[in-house]
């Protein structure tokens, strides 16, 4: 369910800013948590809504403790991301490692190539120890079980990803700055919106690197052919071998359903913490949801919303930049007399980078906005597309949030700013009230995308 991050903040963040923080493939923090964040809305006034979501009085106080920890660490870390890139600049690290990639070869892609791998590796274990951190956590609360050797496996894996792919298309950005070093803005943003898409579609390409899938209806033959009259009901067009287990029970007792992909690559994922383990009417309540973000066309949105906002940022952000390297490049030392800005250097792309890291974290609240409607909407259709399926859609889905907050341990009442700044999803509270509540059938009436 956390569709969103995964297809814009995990991905395209990923591809661009890369390479800030290298982390393709599920990391611990970015790996799905289904079932996360709240609404900006306040917790609910009356009594007789408090428990739609309510957790035992032991797992309440490990759930507040531990959505304690995991909010510092979101914002901690999106600081400290900002204070490597500024470290490098300041203590002219990077331009000492643009000077040393320029020793090597005279080839300036190499150069290049050479800069920026080494910059993803330094970033990459800048940020370990944080994201070591994280992974303390969640194994102490009995939420990842994953072992340390399989963790580190993970990350170099990640990072060997992010070289691949981070370096290059870094390497092509920088190569658009210094070719058009007026408009260059406008260039990136070009270049972007293939890579947008690309990344969506290449998505399920990538995640058997880090996780073993087998076909759902190997083991779980009833859910599947349950699972089709959903998709039956929904028109969604996938057929049952574009269903697959996620081995995920190797390394989380979390638990998550998803779709990814684009087109050729479109596929509904269950992880093998879920089917089984939750009653199958819950199971098809999620992939309700999950189908409603394909069916609401959320992917097409989403990335025309992004391509609109990134225009803005771009062309705000090589404004901002050109004034950090008027005021700091010659303390950066970042050279230019044969550029015609400092930022088409190398560490002067460091630059640029810093900037759009900024954009990225102040901008956090608007994205999570967006994506906290869109999951509202993914519910609202969830529960409609169970319709008829289930006996009790209000309870099937109130039933399914207590077991995803549960799992994951989501604090039944977090603070408003922490949801506004941080919950890419209406809180599971927020979630459970509005399945609890919301019943369109009641006289007759139907629900707000299917006739019946
Ligand atoms: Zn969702």
């Amino acid at each position: 369910m956390t569709f969103v991050r995964r297809s814009v903040l995990t991905i395209c963040f990923t591809i661009l800013l890369a390479c800030v923080a290298p982390r393709i493939g599920p990391g611990p923090r970015v790996a799905p948590r289904i079932v996360i964040a709240q609404t900006s809305s306040p917790a609910p006034a009356r009594a007789n809504q408090q428990n739609a979501y309510s957790l035992s009085p032991d797992k309440l106080a490990k759930a507040i403790a531990i959505s304690r920890i995991r909010n510092i660490m979101d914002i901690v870390g999106g600081l400290w991301g900002l204070a490597v890139l500024w470290l490098l600049l300041a203590s002219r690290a990077a331009a000492r490692l643009e000077a040393w990639a320029q020793s090597i070869t005279a080839r300036r892609w190499i150069q290049g190539m050479i800069f920026f791998a080494a910059f993803i590796l330094i970033t990459a274990v800048a940020s370990l120890p944080l994201d070591w951190f994280s992974q303390h956590v969640e194994r102490s609360y009995d939420i990842s079980v994953q072992g340390w050797g399989s963790w580190l496996g993970d990350q170099g894996k990640s990072l060997g990803l992010s070289l691949l792919i981070g370096a290059p298309v870094l390497l092509l950005f920088n190569w658009i700055v210094r070719r058009w070093p007026r408009r260059y803005w406008f260039g990136i943003w070009m270049a972007t919106l293939p890579l947008l898409v690309l990344s969506i579609f290449a998505q399920p390409l990538l995640e058997p690197i880090f996780n073993k899938f087998e076909p759902l209806s190997k083991n779980h033959a009833g859910l599947v052919t349950e699972l089709e009259k959903v998709v039956a009901r929904t028109g969604t067009n996938i057929p049952p071998d574009r269903m697959f287990l996620m081995m995920a029970s190797v390394k989380t007792n979390g638990l998550n359903a998803y779709v990814s992909g684009l087109g050729a690559t479109k596929r509904i994922v269950v992880w093998d913490t879920t089917a089984g383990r939750v009653p199958d009417d819950e199971v098809l309540f999620i992939f309700g949801h999950e189908s409603g973000h394909y069916v609401l066309h959320h992917i097409p949105k989403l990335i025309a919303g992004m391509a609109f906002a990134l225009f803005f940022i771009y062309w705000a952000c090589a404004g901002f930049a050109a004034w950090l390297a008027r005021r700091f490049g010659s303390r950066w030392q970042l050279g230019g007399s044969e550029n015609a800005t400092p930022l088409a250097s190398r560490a002067g792309f460091v630059v640029l980078l810093f900037a759009i890291s900024g954009a990225g974290f102040v901008l956090e609240p608007i994205n999570n906005t967006f994506s906290r409607h869109f999951e509202h909407q993914a519910d609202v259709y969830g529960q409609e597309a169970i319709h008829g399926l289930v006996p009790d859609p209000q309870k099937t889905a109130v039933s399914a949030f207590n077991h995803l907050g549960e799992a994951w341990l989501e604090d039944p009442n977090p603070s408003p700013f922490i949801e506004f700044w941080e919950f890419n999803h209406p809180s599971v509270q927020t979630r459970a009230i509005f399945a609890q509540n919301y019943d369109p059938w009641a006289n007759g009436g139907h629900g707000e995308f299917f006739d019946k």
